[in-house]
């Protein structure tokens, strides 16, 4: 995985099909770029529809005729394991590759993204070993049998990923997928796809999983994306992206009634309660918001504050975010690096003046940074608007970016009622001393996810996923397993003599008795 610069040493990425790396047909490629400098940093296949029918054909051969889906629960295990070493090896290149390949800090990549990732990958591995039975009481009407739920894997799965956090985001859909038996056409964000690559490369190393059981296609979602998840062959979609292509996928998987999972935008708020610790909660709420720059989908947008306290936590906020270091992603230092693309930061401008003209007031940021580092990338203040209206745009759409909206409330119930105010309903974070008080709070938000003084922390034992539009089933933890899974019930019946059956007074009775 050479990262020189010289464009003839760029490195050049195939897709994945039935256990062989190849080219996209007529040999198509797309450029992949390095955010904050605009470096080419890899050319990579460009598949076609063509390619992806080779590689839903090669899941679904997997599927059907391969043995993966009837591997042992402790052998799946132990291979999820295996591709967890391998990962655990190559730890700071890939923390190195994210940062260039998303323009996200490499302190986030070293200290959370890779070792995350890792640990999901661990956890998925000891998930995998669970039993798959579920016990039933034992049944005795009309007689006594035996019933038991085996959980049967979907079969070919088509797995879409965004490129914000992409690395976590391939294990998360990869990990489960392979631990319940299932066999997966996985696509990757054209923006940032250079680490999912990478994993599919480690897969691929350890020699451990049958051949077509992971098929790996990379190129536009409009055209491929698409394609592939109207495709009559694929049993399941998991999708995570933004809110507008999910009613795509949901409108593209009805007619096959295809399961799907989706997880999509957010728009979270972050609630600072009168009795909040203010130097924890000051700090909290704009790592909330500015972590990777606000392109996180459960990113604290919307910061409700107290009447009582909210000039002195705007005045705070203000005087931290000034002392954010905006730079290069490469440099420990860095606190906010680029946005990943130049039209990215036009979308977030363009928010950035619709709160100025719906009569937001700009506390601070709002332009971009000065400099000869800035002029190589879509680099952006970290800006914060006060006196927002819930109701305004600001407020209600997915910027994702660096843009913050802090709303004053009156009363806890206020806040609650505003924060619940959204098409979204993907997390929250609540900042209190009383603990007990903020569990109330928590129990009262439309939310999958709720933090209690913090935020952003992901658990690969706990679910995740949206309330409302912000999606459909979770990820991680059993439940995301179980997501991967159709249950079957199996009925066994004790009964040895034909009389005990419910069927013998529904069918004429043989002429002899046993
Ligand atoms: P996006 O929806 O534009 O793209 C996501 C993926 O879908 C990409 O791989 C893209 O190529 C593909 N795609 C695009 N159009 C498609 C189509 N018609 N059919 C099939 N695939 C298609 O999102 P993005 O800009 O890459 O990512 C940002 C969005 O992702 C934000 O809305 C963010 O909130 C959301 N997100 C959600 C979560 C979550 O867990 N809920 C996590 C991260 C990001």
């Amino acid at each position: 995985m050479a990262l020189d610069t010289d464009e003839t040493e760029v490195p050049y990425h195939q897709l994945f099909i039935n256990g062989e790396w190849c080219d996209a047909e007529g040999a198509a490629t797309f450029d992949v770029t390095e955010p904050a400098t605009g470096r080419l940093l890899a050319r990579v296949a460009s598949a076609s529809t063509a390619d992806v029918d080779r590689a839903v054909a090669a899941a679904r051969n997997a599927f059907d005729n391969g043995p993966w889906p009837h591997t042992p629960h402790f052998e799946r295990a132990r291979i999820l394991h295996k591709i967890a070493d391998v990962m655990e090896e190559r730890a700071f290149e890939l923390a190195e590759l994210e940062s260039r390949d998303v323009g996200v800090p490499i302190r986030k990549t070293t200290y959370n993204d890779i070792p995350l990732g890792l640990h999901m990958m661990r956890v998925f591995a000891e998930l995998a070993r669970r039993s798959p039975y579920e016990p039933l009481p034992w049944n005795d009407f009309p007689t006594l049998t035996w019933s038991f739920v085996w959980r049967d894997p979907f079969g070919v799965c088509a797995q879409i990923i965004p490129w914000n956090y992409p690395f976590c985001m391939a294990v998360w859909k990869l990990g489960p997928a392979l631990a319940t038996g299932n066999t997966v056409v996985f696509k990757p964000a054209t923006q940032a796809p250079l680490t999912s690559i990478e994993l599919v490369r480690m897969i691929d190393e350890t020699g451990l999983l049958p051949r077509g059981t992971i098929n790996m296609i990379t190129g536009p979602g409009g055209s491929i994306g698409d394609y592939l998840v109207a495709h009559p062959q694929v049993d399941k979609v998991a999708f995570t992206g933004s809110t507008e292509v999910g009613r795509r996928i949901m409108a593209l998987a009805a007619p096959h009634i295809k399961k799907v999972t989706l997880e999509l935008g957010g728009k979270s708020p972050t609630l600072l309660l009168p009795d909040a610790d203010l130097d924890k909660a000051i700090d909290g709420a704009l790592f909330a918001m500015f972590y990777h720059a606000g392109q996180l989908c459960e990113a604290g947008t919307r910061c409700f504050v107290h009447t009582s306290m909210y000039d002195e936590v705007v005045e705070r906020m203000v005087a931290r975010t000034r002392q954010l270091r905006i730079g290069d992603p490469l440099e420990l230092e860095t606190d906010i690096g680029p946005l990943i693309s130049f039209t990215q930061r036009e979308r977030v401008e363009n928010y950035i003046r619709i709160g100025r003209e719906e009569g937001a007031r700009l506390a601070i940021g709002g332009g971009r940074p000065v400099g000869a580092l800035y002029e190589q990338g879509p680099y952006l203040e970290p800006t914060i608007f006060t006196h927002v209206d819930n109701r305004s745009r600001l407020a209600q759409e997915e910027i994702f970016g660096p843009v913050l909206a802090v709303i004053r409330y009156e009363e806890i119930g206020d806040a609650i009622a505003m924060a619940n105010d959204s098409m979204y309903g993907l997390a929250a974070s609540v900042w209190s001393r009383d603990v007990q008080q903020a569990i109330e709070v928590a129990k009262r938000l439309r939310a999958g996810t709720i933090w209690i003084n913090d935020h952003h922390m992901l658990n690969p034992h706990a679910p995740f996923g949206g309330f409302k539009e912000s999606g459909i089933g979770r990820e991680m933890g059993v439940a995301g397993m179980l997501e991967y899974t159709e249950p079957k019930h199996i009925h066994v019946d004790f009964q040895q003599k034909r009389s005990g059956k419910i069927w013998w007074d529904a069918l004429l009775p043989p002429e002899h008795e046993e």
